[in-house]
C-alpha cells in the first residue's frame, strides 16, 4: 500500500470505476425517463385521439361526413389517422401522398358501443330530446335555478337538463319548488325510447332460458344517474339483457365500428427521442458532485504524496547551502528509499567534508615543522649565529629530504583517490621483491630476514616494493634493538600471502581500527623522524587494494605485531 506505483493505480483505478458507475447510471436514468416520457405522452395523445372518434361515431349515423373531424383532430395531434371497415376498406384516411404505409394491426378499434365493455355515454339514439323538448325542459331548469340558487345544472348527453351529480344533499330544496317536478317528468321522447327499450329487454329476457326476472316499467322519472339504466343490482342475466337492448336500440343511430390507424404525418424516421433536457438538471448536480469528490480525492492523495517531496526538496536545498546536517524521513515505498538515499549521500558527503578538512589540518601540520627548521636555520645563518658548514647543510638535506617523502605520499595518495594511480602489471616473482626490500631494510639493531617460497603472479613490481618497504619498515621501527622482523611469502589457496612479522611494540586493540586512516600515530607525540607521517599504511593499503589484494593487521601490544598482504595469484 505503500508504494506510489500501487498507490497511484488504485487511485485512478477507484476515480475511474466510480465515474463509470455513476455515468452509467445517469444515462440508464436519463434514457428510461426521456422513453417513459415520449411513451406516456404518445398514449395520452392516441387515448385523446379515440374518445374524439368515438365521440363522433356517437352522434353520427355514419362515417360519410367524417373526413372534416378527422382532419381536425389529425392536425390538432399531429397524426395522420386513417379508419377503415370490418372487411378493411378505407373510409377516411386524413394522410397524403407523403404519408408512410399504414401499420397492418389498428391501433385501436373505434366502437361507441364498446368502449372497454361500456356503451359510450355520448350514443343517446332515440333518447336525444327535440329542440322543442330542449327549450322547454331549460325554462324549467332556469326556473329551478332561481328558485334555489345552490344548485347546479347540468345538460347530460342527450340534452336534458339535469342536477349536478355531485349535490346528493339538495334534493329536499329543490323538491319544494313546483318546477322540480315538471322538469323531471319523461318528455314524449324520452318515453317513446324508454318504451322501446323495455320492450328489448323483456324480448331478451324472455329468450333466455328460467324464470324472467320482474323488472319495474320504465321510470316516470328520469333516473338521476343517466348511465344507470335501472338494474344495476339486478342478476348478471338481467345486466346482460339491459346491455344488449340497449345496443340493439342504439345500433342504427351510431356509426359502425371501424379500425383506427395512426401514424406519423410524413414518412419521416420517427422522432428522435430527445434526451438532451431530460433531467439536465440532475445530471449537472450529480456530475457536479462527481466533480468535488474526486477533486477532494485527488487533492488529499496528492498532497499525501507531495509532502515528503517537498520535505526532500527542502533538505537538498540546505544541502546545497553547505548545511550537512539535513536528514528527511521519507516513510516507505519509493519517495522513501530515495530519502533514505539521500540521508546516505548525506552521511557520506559530511564525512568526506570532514576527512577533507583532517587532511587540510593534517597537511599543514605536516608541512611547518620542517619547514620551520629549515627556516630557523637558514635564519641563524644570515644572522651569522651558525655556520654554513657540512653538518648544518646535512641537517638541512634531511629535512628537505622528509619535505619531498610527504609531498610524494601525499601525491601517492591524491592519485589513489583520484583514482589516476596507474599500474604496470607484469608477470613476477614475488620472492624476488622480498628479497630486493629485505635486502634494502637491512640494519644492525634488528634481524631481519625472510622465509619464501618461489611465488609467481602479475603485477606491478615497483608499487609493490613500495607497499611491502612500508610495512617493513614500520617493523623495523618499530622493533627494540634485539628484536626480530621475519618477511614471510607463501601461496594460500588462490592466493598469494605476504606476512611481516615483528616483536616490537605492537598496537592497543582500540587502536588497531585506525592504522590504516591517514596521519594516525599511535604516539602523537612522536616526531615524524622516529614515526613518519602516518601516511605509509594509507598508501600499502591503496596500492594492495589497487592490486585487488587485501591488508590486514593482528597485534599483541608489547608482543608484536602480524602485517599480512593478500594477492590474488
Ligand atoms: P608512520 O609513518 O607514522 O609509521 P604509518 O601509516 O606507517 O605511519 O603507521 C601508522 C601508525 O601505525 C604508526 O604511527 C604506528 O603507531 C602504527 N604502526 C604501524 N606499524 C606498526 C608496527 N609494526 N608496530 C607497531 N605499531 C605500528
Amino acid at each position: 500500500m505503500k508504494s506510489l506505483l500501487v498507490r497511484f493505480f488504485l487511485f485512478s483505478l477507484v476515480i475511474a470505476a466510480c465515474s463509470i458507475a455513476v455515468t452509467a447510471w445517469l444515462a440508464s436514468q436519463a434514457t428510461t425517463g426521456a422513453i417513459r416520457q415520449e411513451q406516456g405522452e404518445a398514449l395520452e395523445t392516441d387515448a385523446a385521439i379515440v374518445d374524439e372518434l368515438v365521440g363522433y361515431a356517437a352522434t353520427h349515423r355514419d362515417w360519410s361526413g367524417a373526413k372534416g373531424t378527422a382532419d381536425e383532430i389529425a392536425r390538432k395531434y399531429d397524426r395522420r389517422i386513417a379508419l377503415a371497415d370490418r372487411t378493411g376498406r378505407k373510409l377516411v384516411d386524413t394522410g397524403n401522398e407523403n404519408s408512410p404505409q399504414l401499420p397492418i394491426t389498428p391501433r385501436a378499434v373505434v366502437d361507441p358501443l364498446n368502449v372497454n365493455g361500456e356503451i359510450d355515454r355520448r350514443a343517446v339514439g332515440p333518447f336525444k330530446l327535440t329542440d322543442e323538448e330542449h327549450r322547454l325542459l331549460h325554462a324549467y331548469s332556469a326556473q329551478l335555478s332561481e328558485c334555489n340558487r345552490y344548485i347546479t345544472i347540468v345538460d347530460a348527453p342527450n340534452g336534458r337538463p339535469r342536477l349536478s351529480n355531485d349535490q346528493p344533499g339538495n334534493l329536499s330544496k329543490w323538491e319544494d319548488c313546483t318546477v322540480g317536478d315538471r322538469l323531471y317528468t319523461l318528455t314524449a321522447t324520452e318515453t317513446a325510447a324508454y318504451e322501446e327499450l323495455q320492450a328489448l329487454f323483456t324480448k331478451c329476457l324472455a329468450a333466455q332460458e328460467g324464470e324472467p326476472s320482474i323488472v319495474d316499467k320504465p321510470p316516470s322519472r328520469v333516473m338521476l344517474d343517466w348511465d344507470v339504466l335501472m338494474v344495476r343490482d339486478s342478476p348478471p342475466d338481467v345486466v346482460s339483457c339491459m346491455d344488449t337492448a340497449r345496443r340493439e336500440q342504439l345500433e342504427p343511430y351510431v356509426a359502425e365500428p371501424v379500425q383506427l390507424f395512426l401514424t406519423q404525418v410524413t414518412g419521416d424516421e420517427p422522432r428522435p427521442i430527445d434526451l438532451s433536457t431530460t433531467g439536465a438538471t440532475r445530471i449537472t448536480l450529480v456530475a457536479l458532485g462527481i466533480l468535488a469528490i474526486a477533486g477532494f480525492a485527488s487533492w488529499v492523495t496528492a498532497t499525501q504524496l507531495v509532502r515528503p517531496i517537498r520535505a526532500l526538496t527542502a533538505a537538498t536545498k540546505r544541502t546545497a547551502e553547505g548545511d550537512r546536517t539535513a536528514r528527511v524521513d521519507g516513510g516507505a515505498g519509493e519517495i522513501g528509499e530515495l530519502a533514505k538515499s539521500f540521508n546516505a549521500m548525506s552521511e557520506k558527503l559530511a564525512e568526506t567534508e570532514r576527512q577533507r578538512q583532517a587532511m587540510v589540518s593534517d597537511v599543514a601540520h605536516e608541512l611547518r615543522t620542517p619547514l620551520g627548521n629549515i627556516t630557523g636555520w637558514l635564519e641563524a645563518t644570515q644572522d651569522g649565529l651558525a655556520e654554513p658548514d657540512p653538518h648544518l647543510i646535512g641537517i638541512l638535506l634531511e629535512e628537505s629530504l622528509l619535505l619531498q617523502r610527504l609531498v610524494d605520499d601525499l601525491h601517492d595518495l591524491a592519485q589513489a583517490d583520484a583514482g589516476t594511480l596507474r599500474l604496470h602489471p607484469e608477470p613476477i616473482a614475488l620472492d624476488d621483491v622480498v628479497e630486493q626490500v629485505v635486502t634494502a631494510q637491512q640494519n644492525r639493531e634488528v634481524l631481519l630476514r625472510a622465509e619464501t617460497t618461489p611465488v609467481h603472479i602479475t603485477a606491478d613490481p615497483v608499487r609493490l616494493r613500495q607497499a611491502l618497504g612500508n610495512l617493513v619498515a614500520n617493523a623495523v621501527r618499530y622493533t627494540a634493538p634485539g628484536g626480530e622482523v621475519v618477511v614471510k611469502l607463501f601461496r594460500e589457496q588462490d592466493n598469494a600471502v605476504l606476512e611481516v612479522t615483528d616483536t616490537g611494540t605492537g598496537i592497543a586493540p582500540e587502536d588497531v581500527p585506525h592504522v590504516f586512516d591517514r596521519f594516525w600515530r599511535a604516539d602523537k607525540s612522536r616526531s615524524r623522524r622516529t614515526g613518519g607521517s602516518g601516511l605509509g599504511l594509507a598508501i600499502t593499503r591503496h596500492l594492495v587494494e589497487a592490486h585487488g589484494g587485501t591488508v590486514s593487521v593482528t597485534s599483541a601490544l608489547g608482543e608484536g605485531s602480524t602485517f599480512r598482504i593478500s594477492l590474488p595469484a
